[in-house]
């Protein structure tokens, strides 16, 4: 007999004897995962939540289940974006560049609503500390973003 338990974020979730293999668990708890309670809010940052598969075995013997193998992955949780004005789409444009390669972080403006939208390249895995994801994360307009895009659209209807 064998089993797949699949647990995220450290809480188990289901124990299944279904998948044929551990990658087919693996696919499983991915397809299960349900972004939503972790976006609480709609400028919260980017957050990555860890999906664990152990494979376990019966041991006849001991009379107790015994894992043989485990797999993981992260799974990346955007925030949703904030709603723009009404009746508008957000038209991001590049603000600035923060830093140099390979960790930039990039600052866009809607040009409509004035909200930033901050995107990180070197964003630290929280799993094992690694840098190198990215992480996407939204800010309320302020003045700096109001006045460059009044900026901008004077400086377009003098063309
Ligand atoms: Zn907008």
């Amino acid at each position: 007999m064998r089993r797949y338990r699949i647990v995220e974020a450290g809480n188990e979730c289901l124990v299944t004897e279904e998948p044929a293999s551990l990658n087919e668990a693996l696919e499983l708890a991915r397809k299960n995962f349900d972004p939503r309670p972790y976006q609480r809010g709609p400028w919260e940052s980017t957050i990555w939540v860890d999906l664990l598969v152990r494979e376990e075995v019966w041991d006849d013997e001991t009379g107790t289940w015994r894992q043989v193998a485990e797999a993981r992955r992260l799974e990346t949780v955007f925030p949703p974006e904030p709603p723009c004005l009404p009746d508008r789409q957000h038209d991001w444009r590049l603000f600035r560049t923060i830093g140099h390669w390979p960790g930039n972080v990039y600052e866009d403006i809607c040009v409509h609503c004035g909200r930033y939208q901050v995107t990180d390249t070197w964003a630290r895995n929280p799993a094992d500390g690694t840098r190198g994801l990215v992480s996407t994360e939204y800010r309320e307009a302020d003045e700096a973003s109001m006045e460059w895009i009044s900026k901008r659209k004077e400086e377009r209807s003098d063309v």
